[in-house]
Order: C-alpha cells, then sequence, then structure tokens
C-alpha cells in the first residue's frame, strides 16, 4: 500500500516541472512520516534532472535532497524520534548497513549501493523520489536531527552542501594556522567559508570575478581572489595548506593546483558532466594531492548540524514557490542566487 503526495515532477530531461504526486509508502515498523517543510535546490538537481549525467536518472523524477520539516508519524518500532520532531533527511535513505563504510559510518560509500534520496532503487524495488514534495517516508536510521538554534528553512541547505563541505575540511585539516581556498561561490561554496572560518582557518574564496568580494568577506574569508585574473593567481602561487573545489563545471586544474604548498592537497567536490584533464606536473613538481568528496555519512552529518547550531551557522537562502522552481533552476546556472534557493513547500499543498 502507499500513498499519493503532491510533488514537482520532471517528465523528462528536457522539461520544466509540472505539478503532479510521488508515491510514499505506508511505514513500517522503523519508518519515519516527515511533513517537508523546505527543500533546498541543489546544483545536483539540475545535473541530474537535465541529464547532464548521462541517463541514470528514470522519468518521471522528482528531486531534492536537502530536506528539513517535522515528523508526522512513526512506525512501532522507533525509538530516536517522536511525532512533531524537527528533523531532516539529506542526500540518501538507504543503505546495506553491513558493509565497512556502512559500519564505519560512511553510508555514502555504502559496497552493495547507496540508495540515494531521489533517482535510486529502493530495497522495495521501487524508484525513489525527493523532497520537492510534501512528504517523504524515511527508515529512522537515515533521518537527522534539526537542533532547536537552526530555522528549518537555512537548515535545509546544510544537509547537502553543508556536510559535501564539513567533510573534506575536517578530513584534510582546516583548522587555525591553516589557509584554506574555496573556488566558487554558490551554495556549497558559501557554506565551506562559514565552516572554514567557523573552524579556525584563514579563507580565501577564489571565484570568477571579483563580483562577490563583499559577500565572501561577510561570510567569513580574509581575501579574495578573481580566478580571470592571471596576475592575482600567479601572486598567490603556493600560498594553500587546502583547496576545495565546488565549481559546477570544468575548471583549470593547473591553475588552481600551483596555489597549493608543498604537500598540500585540492579536494574536488563540485562534479561538473565533462571529464577534466591537467599536467600531472602540477602534482609532481610540489607533492600535491587531488583528492574527491562525496557528501558526508550519517554521524558525520548529524556533527556538522550541531556544528552549525554552536556556531550559528545557517545557510543564506532566497524562499522560492513551487511555481518558481523551473525557473529558479535557470538562475541557479546563471549564478543569480545568492546563495541557496529554498523551496517553501506550503506553496505545493
Ligand atoms: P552552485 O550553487 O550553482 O555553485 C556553483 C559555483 O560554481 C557558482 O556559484 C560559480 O561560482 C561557479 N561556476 C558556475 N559555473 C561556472 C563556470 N561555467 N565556470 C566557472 N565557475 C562556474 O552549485 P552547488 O549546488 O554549489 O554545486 C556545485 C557542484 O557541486 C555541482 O557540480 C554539484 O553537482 C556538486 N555537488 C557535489 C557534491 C558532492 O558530494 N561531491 C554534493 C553536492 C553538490 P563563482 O560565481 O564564484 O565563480
Ligand atoms: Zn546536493
Amino acid at each position: 500500500m502507499s500513498v499519493s503526495v503532491p510533488a514537482l515532477v520532471l517528465e523528462g530531461a528536457a522539461e520544466r516541472f509540472v505539478r503532479g504526486a510521488v508515491e510514499r509508502r505506508d511505514p513500517g515498523p522503523r519508518d519515519i512520516v516527515i511533513e517537508i517543510a523546505y527543500a533546498g535546490i541543489c546544483h545536483s538537481d539540475i545535473h541530474a534532472g537535465r541529464g547532464e549525467w548521462g541517463d541514470i536518472f528514470t522519468f518521471p523524477l522528482t528531486p531534492g535532497h536537502e530536506i528539513t520539516g517535522t515528523v508526522a508519524a512513526i512506525g512501532s518500532e522507533v525509538t530516536s524520534r517522536a511525532v512533531g520532531d524537527r528533523v531532516g533527511v539529506g542526500c540518501f535513505v538507504d543503505s546495506c548497513g553491513e558493509c565497512a563504510p556502512c559500519s564505519a559510518g560512511e553510508q555514502q560509500y555504502c559496497e552493495r549501493g547507496t540508495v540515494f534520496t531521489y533517482g535510486s532503487q529502493g530495497r522495495d524495488g521501487v524508484n525513489t523520489q525527493g523532497g520537492y514534495s510534501t512528504s517523504i517516508v524515511v527508515d529512522e536510521r537515515y533521518v537527522l536531527g534539526i537542533p532547536d538554534a537552526l530555522p528549518l528553512d537555512q537548515a535545509a541547505p546544510l544537509l547537502c552542501a553543508g556536510v559535501t563541505l564539513y567533510a573534506p575540511l575536517t578530513r584534510f585539516g582546516a583548522g587555525p594556522g591553516k589557509k584554506v581556498a574555496i573556488v566558487g561561490l554558490g551554495g556549497l561554496g558559501h557554506m565551506g567559508v562559514k565552516i572554514a572560518h567557523a573552524l579556525g582557518a584563514e579563507v580565501t574564496v577564489i571565484s570568477r570575478t571579483l563580483a562577490k568580494r563583499e559577500d565572501a568577506l561577510r561570510l567569513g574569508a580574509v581575501d579574495y581572489l578573481a580566478s580571470s585574473d592571471p596576475e592575482a593567481l600567479a601572486a598567490a602561487a603556493e600560498r594553500f595548506d587546502l583547496i576545495v573545489n565546488t565549481v559546477s563545471a570544468p575548471i583549470d586544474v593547473d591553475a588552481i593546483a600551483g596555489l597549493v604548498r608543498l604537500g598540500g592537497a585540492i579536494v574536488f567536490v563540485g562534479m561538473p558532466p565533462e571529464p577534466l584533464s591537467f599536467d600531472v606536473y602540477s602534482l609532481t613538481s610540489k607533492r600535491r594531492i587531488l583528492a574527491g568528496s562525496n557528501i558526508g555519512g550519517i554521524p558525520e552529518t548529524q556533527e556538522m548540524l550541531e556544528f552549525c547550531a554552536r556556531n550559528e551557522l545557517g545557510a543564506d537562502i532566497e524562499i522560492v514557490t513551487a511555481d518558481e522552481v523551473s525557473d529558479t533552476w535557470d538562475r541557479v546556472v546563471a549564478g543569480d542566487v545568492r546563495y541557496r534557493a529554498v523551496i517553501d513547500i506550503a506553496s505545493l499543498s
């Protein structure tokens, strides 16, 4: 049995959203029914919904993996949450729970295949559908608690953008005495600046132009470079201990790697559809580390939420209605949203 709930639906990769419905399963003993209040718009939704990552998504598709809301009902065996609790769901809703990564709390790297919040096949064989909808049913082990200090709308982008930056920043040692650069000041990038600053690092933003300079300084950066300015890049050669690249399009890897000090790291979280190429000398010449990172596991996501609550780090958001989402996607691609659009799900009911 299942119930139909209102949702924004893409019928195909080149389509605009239509108002439709998705099916939600009847809650099992360990399931939580969440009434969704807000859903952030991640650039990954756009890559997926527009077929930019190839043919891996099935339509009709309802994206959305930055979800906050309240618990509407719980299954008979649920102990972690109660009706009315403020909760969130990020990029995945299931995993095997038994492999080495799952046992280590890194469910996003599940060896048997993470079940992502949308566009995956769930254990029941049904395709998952995401948060651009009024409710979702999720196993309690994949539901996060939203601390009271975080408003639900500003918290939604933390479930993907927040943890996607928190994970590499903490893993690669961003903290006091470290110079960190964030490339691309969008949804991910602006959370990267806030989090790296709160971790105690000295943060620089590398953006295409000087247009976002004041915002970057307000968010916690102490310096700002335009990647379109070769002289500014030359002056910053070998300056950074860590660079996290959040850009949704290809970048000049050699130019950015040249800014990393001996033995430092450049970590990719931005996932452009196109393959990148670079000169290996850019790494070997200074024993640089080239790495990638994918979102964060459940314990790490909860830790990030507590960290953001303690440091009062919500996302800088722009609230949009359900009928504005197709146009908002165009605005995200044009770089016109500062810095995360969040759908007010009440406008969908
Ligand atoms: P976003 O809000 O659109 O921000 C991307 C930023 O990249 C823009 O603000 C812009 O920064 C820069 N940019 C955009 N187009 C560019 C171009 N043609 N050339 C150079 N720079 C460009 O996107 P987002 O939601 O932060 O997501 C960023 C990327 O991360 C996407 O590819 C997304 O799929 C990926 N992602 C990865 C993970 C993960 O776990 N690894 C998780 C979530 C998202 P400036 O204007 O400052 O230059
Ligand atoms: Zn995302």
